[in-house]
Order: C-alpha cells, then sequence, then structure tokens
C-alpha cells in the first residue's frame, strides 16, 4: 500500500529539479511603522530601525545574491519606492524580481473594498513610476488578504499572490468566485517572528543556529518530498551582520543538495500555473 504522503497533490519543477527555492525580501522600510498610526511621523527612531534595511541591510543582502548567483524577489510598499528610489531600481537593475506590498504597507483586513482597490493601484503606480516595472506578484503587508483582495489582484491583472498558508507547494487560493495562484508563506519560514523586536511590542532576538535549524530542517523535509521553500526576510531584521551570515550559511546547505531550482517568485508562478490550471 502506498504511503498517504506519496498521493499529496505535486508540481513538477524543470529539468527534472526535485525541488524549487525561492528567497524573498519584504522591503517595509519606514512605511509599517507610518502605517500605525500618525504619532509614528514623530517617532525618529521606529522610522531609523525601517530605514536601516534601505542603507545597511540592502547592499549586504544584494552582495550576498550576487555572490550566490541568486535571483530573489523583493516585495516594495510603493512609499518605500517613493522614498528609497535609487535602492529599489538597485535591486531592480541587479536582475531581482519586485513585487507589490502595498502602498505604506496597509493590511488589506483592515481596509474597505474602494481602500482596497485604490491603494492596490496606488502600488502599481508608484513601482511604475519610480522603477518602470509593472509588477505580477502580490504580497500583503502583515499577510492578511481578504475575499476583496483576490477580486483587486484579478481585477489588476496579478499572476500571483505570496500571503496565504493553505499549502507548502503552489496552490489555487479560491474563495466564492475568485481565486489565485498561490505561492505559500509561512510564519516559521519568516525573519520576524524569529528575530523580529520593536521597543512597543517586545518580540525575540534569537540564537541564528537555532534559527538555521528550524530552516534547513524545513528545507530538508521538503526536499525529500519535492516541495517549494519560500523564505521570506526584512532587510531591517535580515541584514545584520549575523544574519546575512546565516543566510549564506543556509544557501550553502541548500546548495549541497543536488536538483534544487532556484527561481523568483515569478518564475515559479509562470512555471506552475498550467500545471494548476
Ligand atoms: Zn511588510
Amino acid at each position: 500500500m502506498g504511503r498517504r504522503v506519496d498521493s499529496l497533490p505535486r508540481v513538477s519543477w524543470p529539468e527534472g529539479a526535485r525541488c524549487a527555492v525561492t528567497l524573498s525580501f519584504d522591503v517595509d522600510a519606514e512605511s509599517a511603522a507610518l502605517n500605525r498610526g500618525e504619532e509614528y511621523a514623530k517617532r525618529l527612531t521606529s522610522l531609523s530601525q525601517g530605514r536601516y534595511g534601505i542603507h545597511r541591510g540592502l547592499p549586504r543582502i544584494l552582495d550576498l545574491l550576487d555572490e550566490h548567483a541568486i535571483q530573489a524577489t523583493f516585495f516594495v510598499p510603493g512609499y518605500t519606492a517613493e522614498q528609497h528610489a535609487e535602492a529599489i531600481r538597485e535591486i531592480h537593475r541587479s536582475g531581482h524580481e519586485i513585487g507589490h506590498h502595498g502602498y505604506l504597507h496597509e493590511r488589506p483586513d483592515r481596509l474597505s473594498p474602494e481602500q482596497e482597490l485604490v491603494v492596490i493601484e496606488r502600488g502599481i503606480a508608484a513601482l511604475d513610476r519610480v522603477v518602470g516595472v509593472r509588477p505580477v506578484g502580490y504580497r500583503s503587508p502583515a499577510w492578511e488578504i481578504t475575499p476583496t483582495t483576490l477580486q483587486c489582484l484579478n481585477a489588476c491583472g496579478f499572476l500571483y499572490d505570496s500571503s496565504c498558508m493553505g499549502s507548502d507547494i503552489p496552490y489555487v487560493e479560491r474563495h466564492g468566485d475568485h481565486q489565485m495562484l498561490e505561492l505559500p508563506v509561512q510564519w516559521l519560514l519568516d525573519d520576524w517572528p524569529l528575530f523580529g523586536f520593536d521597543g512597543d511590542n517586545g518580540g525575540q532576538i534569537s540564537n541564528p543556529d537555532k534559527v538555521f535549524e528550524i530552516w534547513a530542517a524545513e528545507f530538508d523535509g521538503l526536499y525529500k518530498e519535492g516541495g517549494y521553500f519560500m523564505l521570506t526576510m526584512h532587510p531591517e531584521v535580515s541584514g545584520r551582520p549575523h544574519r546575512v551570515a546565516l543566510l549564506d550559511r543556509l544557501i550553502r546547505h541548500i546548495r549541497d543538495h543536488v536538483g534544487v531550482w532556484w527561481a523568483t517568485a515569478e518564475q515559479v508562478a509562470r512555471h506552475s500555473a498550467p500545471q494548476l490550471a
């Protein structure tokens, strides 16, 4: 009798690859703090913590990706693109994908349907104006989409969403008449719950060896099953020197496995879409 895991839905990867890996970065910068409330406009320390990601974290991350010749996906709020145009253009010039991440890091579930559409259109316009790209992928701030989000993404011609957690391979997220190709995320494959810390909410500052253990073990399991390893990081969190070293270590661990397809989220979406149609 076959094992149950063998009957799980799968996607096949190109050129006989056994599993796929996407490194993704949410470039929040100051937008996440500013979205928390008007009082944050004068909270220079909170704003500077986000800005660190642009000025210090991003260059280290881009160098590491260059060193390993890996193309990644960067989800950028429109406001971040406007405030840090040169840094975001540099991401694009380096060959990485630019995806949509709201305008001022708005959580869709806290917006009206009308506001949701305005925010998505505003984010598209900003990325077009500043970087000259039309994003095909969307990742919702705080990973909380609504049925309206699916509707807006369809209306605006998006290819994929990357905010839901219903699988660990690409799948279709459905609600009523609306659906969208989903490249799933997970809190355990996000640097924020493991490393994120701020003065209001606290958090934790983990030993990177512990985080390496979690991420490498999850990769090993997905590799064994032929799955999809989507890692989410933030330049202000993972751009610290010892965490860039952790990412380097993780990349080397993954590189020790044969048959890994390193791809941007867009590449994975374009490859998976026909199999899920
Ligand atoms: Zn974000």
